[in-house]
């Protein structure tokens, strides 16, 4: 029984999953179609004028997959590949991922497609301005809670919960999270998407027996996921061999030094030039020797050609969709452990949760409080995970899927269809 046939969009990799595991869920086909379409999807004309004086118009998204749980959640992306069908599947994959980690969240995304590296400071923020004010009747704390993704950052989010709390005429730090700690922000938000990666990864090689000093980790993208998952796999004793950013790559099997790269990019804001290993192409990382592999840059990076040249043994996805069904079960066929995305970058909305509670607390924690629960949160559900791909001979990933699937089942049926 299938319920869509999207061979080559990214939504279409997400439904590929979703089947997989409503196979064996045996979820009826009523319930396969209404988890197979979006709640509500939203396209808007950003006009906005340049530091020169000329006037542009951008293409602004946002796509509410699902309220079923909870408030729509999920973060909004600057990028030139931003589409309708890219941020659909994002959206869908936040609905999975907040039933995974068990957070009062439904699903969502947005993004604005433009290129930020051609944008003023000032430009951005007519353009997060304009951008918020389209959504103020369909976003807020109970309705649908943006975030970070690519190319947004906490300024991003001071600017969009400074927009509607200026239209709603009252301050309302919950409608974003993500933002700076100074305007009701959480400790431990801003690294807590490559925190996850790491707990997740450290407690599935534990169950693999490597032991994190004798472990080799190559991480591709070193944005806001990847740099900290590099600070953090560092921290911990494993050595980082592999780093890369959309200008290149760099390898060294002696170990990269975390902290000269983290220097280089707060300095350069990006890789380029870095001299702390030899430079390679972003293909050649992806197929380096390492033991564990974590894609944190974009969509569709392990494909049917790549798929069989990857040495790592675990790969954790800090990225949204980096493997394609291809890929995915070449891995399984070739006995490579994958902690699919929906678990491994689930850090960041887990902790969004927490700066959500907060806000509406007016009461903030400590950042020992925010990351023993972030822990707490992730192996709970990661355990459950690895006891389910256990008992029904499955990868993480279907895993994941059946353990989502099932529990927004649950609140659909107490509910029902309202009609
Ligand atoms: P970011 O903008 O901070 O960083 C993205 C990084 O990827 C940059 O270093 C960029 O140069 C690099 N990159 C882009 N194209 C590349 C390519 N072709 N090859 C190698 N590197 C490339 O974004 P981010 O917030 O770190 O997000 C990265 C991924 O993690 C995305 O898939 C995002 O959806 C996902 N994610 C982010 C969060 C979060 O809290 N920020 C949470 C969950 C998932």
């Amino acid at each position: 029984m299938t319920t869509a046939v999207r061979d080559v969009s990214v939504f279409g990799d997400g439904i590929a999953y979703f089947n997989a595991a409503a196979d064996l869920l045996q979820l009826d086909n009523g319930m396969r179609q209404i988890l197979t379409h979006p709640s509500r999807q939203i396209i808007f004309s950003i006009p906005f004028q340049r530091d020169s004086g000329e006037f542009e118009v951008y293409t602004g998204y946002r796509v509410q997959y699902s309220f079923a749980r909870g408030a729509a959640k999920g973060g909004i992306r600057y990028h030139p590949g931003v589409t309708l069908d890219e941020v659909t599947a994002l959206a869908f994959w936040m609905t999975w991922k907040c039933a995974v980690v068990n957070l009062p969240f439904g699903g969502a995304k947005g993004g604005v497609t433009c290129d930020p590296a051609t944008l003023s400071q000032n430009e951005l923020e007519r353009i997060t301005r304009r951008y918020a004010a389209e959504l103020v009747e369909v976003v807020g704390p109970d309705k649908d809670v943006p975030a970070p993704d690519v190319n947004t950052t906490p300024q991003v989010m001071a600017w969009f919960m400074d927009t509607y709390s200026m239209h709603v005429r009252q301050n309302v730090p919950g409608v974003v999270t993500g933002k700076p700690l100074e305007i009701g922000g959480s400790r431990g938000r801003t690294e807590a998407t490559g925190r996850g990666v790491t707990i997740c990864a450290l407690d599935q090689m534990a169950e693999m027996g490597m032991k994190p000093e004798e472990t080799t980790v190559v991480i591709q993208g070193f944005g806001n996921v990847g740099m900290y998952a590099a600070i953090l796999f560092a921290e911990r004793g494993c050595k980082v061999i592999g780093i890369s950013d959309v200008t290149g790559a760099y390898y060294d099997p002696a170990g990269i030094h975390v902290g000269d790269a983290v220097e280089h990019v707060k300095k350069n804001r990006n890789l380029d030039g870095f001299g702390g290993g030899d430079k390679i192409s972003n293909a050649e990382l992806l197929t380096s020797q390492c033991d564990v592999l974590v894609p944190a840059a974009l969509e569709k990076v392990f494909n049917a050609e790549n798929a069989p040249h990857v040495k790592a043994r675990l790969i954790v996805e800090g990225a949204n969709g980096p493997t394609t069904p291809d890929a995915s079960r070449i891995f399984s066929e070739r006995g490579i452990t994958v902690i699919p995305d929906i678990m491994g970058n689930a850090g960041g909305v887990t902790v969004s949760y927490f700066e959500w509670v907060q806000d509406r607390m007016g009461y903030f924690w400590k950042e020992s409080e925010v990351n023993e629960r972030l822990e707490e949160t992730l192996l709970e559900n990661l355990h459950e995970l690895r006891k389910l791909t256990k008992e029904h001979n499955i990868n993480f990933r279907t895993a994941a899927y059946m353990l989502a699937i099932s529990r927004v089942v649950k609140v659909l049926r107490y509910r029902g269809v309202y009609a």
